[in-house]
């Protein structure tokens, strides 16, 4: 399934859906609860704007995730994952603009999947991880990088608002570690790299993160970018397009 969050011109409240062959079937409840139900009406897709397709109480993002990222920066793989939050207030949804702050200058995009959480979960085993999953999206990890290099604390360069695209959908159903990741900057190929170079899976994060801190239905976890990440600047299209998923695009200011 592919659960969407979206407003119509007619109903500016947000509300769930499943989007299906370009359009849109309302749902009757919360995608986070045990079974989904469909709601009456159906709305062509350039009908609806769609929004970020959950509204989380955090960002769990992981750094250097991947064998090829880790590789191209000459470092070892990490003993653990490293882990550090953005704010939910850097959430923008898809075709939203991607605003560059004054205070850096330079502004990188980084594709990455996007773990769901569908319920509470706190002390999970990397086996029962798969429970507490609803599904994946895309998530552009956009970080003011000579801020992350000048702090060397990683929140302010990943907090600005708009710093965290994601979407369009969240897809459930799919095995996550075998996928195709890619960024495309103004059309060209940038980052092009597959989730099976993840060092940790999705199933290892959730069950790490889940000793740490509770997560929520809604919750996302970024799992971390490959080889390949680059500069944004004003005018560009960016997109993150993740195999079995589907394609995020964002613009630049
Ligand atoms: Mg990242």
């Amino acid at each position: 399934m592919k659960i969407v969050r979206f407003i119509t011109s007619s109903n500016n409240v947000p509300q769930y859906g499943l989007f299906e062959k370009g359009n849109i079937k309302p749902l009757s409840n919360s995608p986070f609860g045990d079974s989904i139900e469909l709601d009456k009406g159906i709305y062509p897709e350039h009908d609806v704007k769609l929004l970020p397709p959950c509204t989380p109480t955090k960002i769990v993002a992981v750094g250097l995730n991947y064998k090829d990222h880790a590789e191209e920066l000459g470092m070892k793989l990490p003993d653990e994952p490293l882990i550090f939050l953005k704010p939910p207030s850097s959430i923008i949804g898809p075709n939203d603009t991607i605003k560059r702050p004054e205070m850096s200058n330079q502004v990188d995009y980084e594709a990455e999947l996007a773990v769901v959480i569908k319920q509470q979960c706190k002390d999970v085993s990397i086996k029962e991880a798969h429970n507490y999953i609803l599904g994946y999206t895309c998530l552009n990890d956009v970080t003011a990088r000579d801020l992350q290099r000048k702090d060397i604390q990683f929140t302010r360069s990943k907090s600005f608002d708009t710093f965290c695209p994601i979407g369009p959908w969240i897809k459930s159903d799919i095995d996550p570690t075998n996928l195709k990741i890619q960024s495309i900057l103004n059309g060209q190929i940038r980052q092009d790299s597959s989730t099976n170079q993840l060092i940790y899976d999705p199933f290892e994060l959730v069950s790490f993160i889940s000793k740490i801190m509770t997560l929520e239905p809604g919750d996302i976890i970024a799992t971390g970018t490959p080889v390949g990440v680059g500069q944004l600047s004003k005018g560009d299209e960016i997109v993150v397009s993740i195999e079995d998923i589907g394609t995020l695009k964002n613009f630049v200011e």
